[in-house]
């Protein structure tokens, strides 16, 4: 039987609680459709997430799903595929929960290559807890823990899980949907540890204390501000300050994990 889109969602869950303007249904409705255009079922899905506005994605989503603790999304996921490997997983985090809380786990499941699927809602702020910087902060930008601007300098979430050894890494932001739902079917299709950055509006912990504007307004600054990755490799660094690099970034093969530890054990109870 087909499954309708509808499906996907817990409607006994709705109304969400996100605030008016937030980017985090946007990135929902893409995961959906990316699923329902690979074809999956809700039972062959599980998503994981750790704690913050993005992770209450888990609770709307009617997948196999766990609300974990936070940072530590990326560890329960890899008790997951370890136990149920036919399963297409997905993590759930936010940029904090994800490189600050869960940064440590996040590069070590990126140097074994599990195959797991890694979405960071990327609002460059904490939201839920009231606004505190997070590592993709960008410098300069205020927060309740830098109301005179964030002196420390970002991550490059690309960067940072390339030299960790993830296998597929992609930036998009919510201004860029359909790309993003190509984005979310090629990391489902990389068997390995895929990252994929989405950014998304928060008017209310990020946006108001930086005069950014409306959530409208936050979405056409991704228009203006985005350029492809790859026109981006032609171009100056002083042209590059302050643009969004959008697309594939990183792309190799590489053993997976779980397969890799299947086979040596399967080896050495042969021996
Ligand atoms: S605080 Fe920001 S990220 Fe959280 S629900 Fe509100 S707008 Fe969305």
């Amino acid at each position: 039987m087909q499954t309708l889109l509808a499906d996907f969602v817990r409607s006994s869950r709705l109304p969400h609680i996100w605030c008016p303007g937030c980017g985090n249904g946007l990135i929902m409705g893409s995961l959906i459709r990316a699923m329902d255009a690979m074809e999956l079922k809700p039972k062959e899905i599980a998503i994981v997430s750790g704690i913050g506005c993005s992770s209450r994605a888990a609770g709307y989503l009617n997948m196999q799903t766990l609300h974990t603790t936070h940072g530590r999304a990326v560890a329960f996921a890899t008790g997951l595929k370890m136990a149920r490997p036919e399963l297409k997983v997905f993590i759930i985090t936010g940029d904090g929960d994800s490189t600050a809380i869960g940064g440590n786990h996040f590069i070590h499941a990126a140097r074994r290559n599990i195959d797991l699927n890694v979405l960071i809602f990327n609002n460059n702020i904490y939201g839920m807890t009231g606004g505190q910087a997070s590592p993709l902060t960008p410098q300069g930008k205020k927060a309740t823990t830098a109301p005179y601007g964030n002196a420390e300098r970002n991550f490059d979430i690309m960067n940072l899980s390339k030299g960790a050894g993830a296998t597929f890494a992609a930036r998009v932001t919510t201004y860029h949907l359909r790309m993003l739902d190509k984005i979310i079917k090629k990391g489902v299709e990389n068997k390995g540890f895929s990252v994929i950055e989405a950014l998304t509006p928060c008017p209310i912990g990020y946006g108001r204390r930086n005069k950014m504007g409306d959530a409208s307004d936050m979405l056409n600054s991704y228009k203006e501000n985005s350029i492809p990755y790859e026109k981006s490799k032609t171009m100056a660094p002083e042209d590059l300050v302050g643009k969004i690099t959008v697309g594939i970034h990183h792309e190799e093969q590489a053993p997976e994990f779980v397969e890799e530890y299947s086979r040596r054990v399967s080896r050495a109870l042969k021996q």
